[in-house]
C-alpha cells in the first residue's frame, strides 16, 4: 500500500543561480568533522514546511552542517561589495553559502548556511564561524522577528566538532540563516562597479520580480523599485529606533534591499537612553552610534541610488534629481514612522503639533537621569516610579497626563495600546552573554533556551519576565560587542 501522507521536506529552487554566473560562484561543499545539532527552531521549521524529526536525523543534520545537500540544492556563494565604514571594496560570501530558496506557501526564503567554509571570496578568511556568534545571532535575531520588526530568521545552529582559531581557539559552528533574500545594497554596487549596465539590470529586474512585484508594471519601474526600498528602509530603521536597537556595522553590504535586518555582528540593545551609544568594539568614531543610524541609511541609499542611476533616467541630470528626491523622502517617511510609532509608546492615539516636543522633553529627561530606555516605557505603561522622580519629571508627567485626556479613547485603551508597543522584555546584553557562555563554555543550552522562551511573546507581560527586565550589573557599564567571526 502506498503510503498517502505527505511528508514535509525541503522544497528548494535556485532562482538566484539562474542569473549570469557574474553574480555567484558555483561552490564545492568543505565538510566538518562531527556535525551536532545544538539549537532547533521548530516555529520556523514548521513555517517553512520542514519535517523537524527529518531536520534532526543524521542525514538532516548533514546538510545543516554542509556536509551534503538537501534534493534540488545548488550550492553557491553571492558576490557582492559594499562601502565599509565609508570605504569602498569588493567582498561577496567569504563564509556562507547560499543552498537555495525554500518553496512555502508564504514565498520563498533563501536557506543559507553561514560558517560553512572557505568560498572564492573568503580573502584570507577561514570561511568559518564561532559557535559564541552563531548563538548570539540566533537569539538575537529570533528576538527582532518576535518584536514584530523585518529581519532574517535563524532555523538551526550545528557545532562542527572542529576549533577555530581567533585570538584563542573557540569552537566551530554553522548557522542556517533564512531570509527573504540577501540581496544587498552592496550587490548592486558590485554590479555597477564591476559589471556592466546590462548587469545591474538583470540585478533589478530580479530582485523587483522577487519582492517588489507589482512595479514591474509602473510606467518608470526603475524609479518605483529605489521609492519603495526607501520606504521599507525608513519604516525598518524606524523599528530599530523604536525599539533601541543599535545595529553596530551598517555597512552597505549590511543593508537587505527586502527591508530586512541582516548580518547581526556587532549589534546591542540600548540600556540607558543616550543617542551617543556606541557598543561595537570596531567602531572607534561612532560612525554608526544609536543617533546616526538614520542618517547613515540616508547615506547608504544614496550609494544604492547610484547605482540605479542609468536605468532612472537616459538623461543623467534628470536621473540624478529623481533619485535625489526619492532618498532625500527617507527623512519625512522615517520621521512619520517614528513619532506615530512614540505616540503610540505614550498611549496617544490621535495627533497634536506639540507631541514632537512632549516626546522630546521625555527623553532629554531619560539621558540626564540615566533611565533605561526601554524600562522606562514599562513604568510608564504600568503606573511605576522611576529611578529618579524628579521635579522636571513630575511636570512632564503632567503634561503627559493631560496630553492623553486630550483623546477619545479611554485610560484603558492607551494602556493597551502601551502594552503592545512597549516590549516587557529585550535581549538585555548581559542575559545574552549568559547565555552565550553557558552554551559555549559549560555547553548548557538551558540558559539559552530559557532566555529564548522569554523573548518570544515580548508583548505578553507575563511575570516571568520581569526577573529579564532587570538592568545590568555595574560590571556591563562599558560593554562591548566584537564583529564575532
Ligand atoms: P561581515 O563583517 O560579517 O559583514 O563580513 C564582511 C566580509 O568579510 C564578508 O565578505 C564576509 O563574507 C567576510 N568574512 C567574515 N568572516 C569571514 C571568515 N571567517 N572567512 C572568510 N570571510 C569572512
Ligand atoms: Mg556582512
Amino acid at each position: 500500500m502506498t503510503n498517502l501522507k505527505t511528508k514535509t521536506s525541503w522544497n528548494l529552487v535556485n532562482s538566484y543561480a539562474e542569473l549570469p554566473e557574474f553574480f555567484y560562484s558555483k561552490i564545492n561543499l568543505s565538510k566538518v568533522s562531527s556535525p551536532e545539532l545544538v539549537v532547533l527552531n521548530n516555529n520556523l521549521a514548521e513555517y517553512l514546511g520542514l519535517d523537524i524529526g527529518e531536520l534532526k536525523s543524521k542525514e538532516g543534520v548533514s546538510y545543516l552542517s554542509g556536509n551534503s545537500l538537501p534534493k534540488g540544492s545548488i550550492p553557491i556563494a553571492l558576490a557582492y561589495a559594499g562601502h565599509q565604514f565609508g570605504y569602498f571594496t569588493m567582498l561577496g560570501d567569504g563564509r556562507a553559502i547560499l543552498l537555495g530558496e525554500q518553496v512555502t506557501p508564504k514565498g520563498n526564503y533563501d536557506i543559507q548556511l553561514k560558517g560553512s567554509g572557505r568560498t572564492p571570496y573568503s580573502r584570507g578568511g577561514d570561511g568559518r564561524a564561532a559557535l559564541s556568534p552563531m548563538l548570539r545571532e540566533y537569539i538575537v535575531s529570533e528576538a527582532m522577528h518576535n518584536l514584530n520588526i523585518p529581519t532574517s530568521r535563524s532555523l538551526a545552529v550545528v557545532t562542527s566538532g572542529e576549533p577555530v582559531i581567533r585570538e584563542k581557539l573557540l569552537k566551530g559552528a554553522v548557522l542556517t540563516r533564512v531570509a527573504s533574500s540577501h540581496i544587498r545594497v552592496g550587490t548592486f554596487e558590485y554590479a555597477a562597479n564591476f559589471g556592466t549596465q546590462e548587469n545591474v539590470r538583470q540585478l533589478a529586474d530580479y530582485t523587483i520580480d522577487r519582492h517588489f512585484r507589482d512595479l514591474a508594471r509602473e510606467d518608470s519601474p526603475y524609479l518605483s523599485f529605489l521609492k519603495e526600498v526607501v520606504k521599507r528602509q525608513a519604516s525598518l530603521i524606524a523599528k530599530w529606533q523604536l525599539i533601541g536597537f543599535i545595529h553596530g556595522v551598517m555597512n552597505t553590504d549590511n543593508m537587505a534591499i527586502s527591508g530586512e535586518t541582516i548580518d547581526y555582528g556587532p549589534c546591542a540593545f540600548m540600556d540607558a537612553y543616550n543617542p551617543d551609544t556606541v557598543y561595537s568594539s570596531i567602531d572607534t568614531y561612532g560612525r554608526y552610534a544609536y543617533k546616526n543610524q538614520p542618517q547613515i541609511a540616508v547615506w547608504n541609499l544614496f550609494r544604492f541610488a547610484e547605482t540605479l542611476l542609468p536605468l532612472i533616467h537616459e538623461n543623467s541630470d534628470k536621473a540624478i534629481k529623481l533619485a535625489q528626491d526619492s532618498v532625500i523622502e527617507f527623512n519625512n517617511l522615517y520621521h512619520k514612522n517614528w513619532i506615530s510609532g512614540m505616540r503610540s509608546k505614550l498611549g496617544i492615539f490621535n495627533e497634536e503639533e506639540n507631541d514632537e516636543s512632549l516626546i522630546e522633553l521625555l527623553l532629554n529627561i531619560m539621558l540626564k537621569n540615566n533611565e533605561d530606555y526601554t524600562n522606562t516605557f514599562i513604568k510608564l505603561t504600568f503606573g511605576e516610579t522611576l529611578t529618579n522622580e524628579t521635579k522636571e519629571f513630575k511636570e512632564w508627567h503632567k503634561k503627559w497626563k493631560a496630553r492623553l485626556q486630550r483623546q477619545t479613547q479611554t485610560k484603558e485603551e492607551s494602556f493597551e495600546l502601551m502594552k503592545n508597543s512597549n516590549p516587557a522584555v529585550i535581549p538585555r546584553n548581559h542575559r545574552v552573554e549568559e547565555a552565550l557562555s553557558a552554551a559555549d563554555e559549560k555547553g548548557d543550552y538551558s540558559v539559552m533556551d530559557n532566555l529564548i522562551g522569554v523573548l518570544s511573546k515580548p508583548f505578553a507581560h507575563t511575570a516571568d519576565q520581569k526577573e529579564y527586565a532587570k538592568l545590568p550589573p555595574p560590571s556591563f557599564c562599558n560593554y562591548k560587542t566584537f564583529c564575532g567571526t
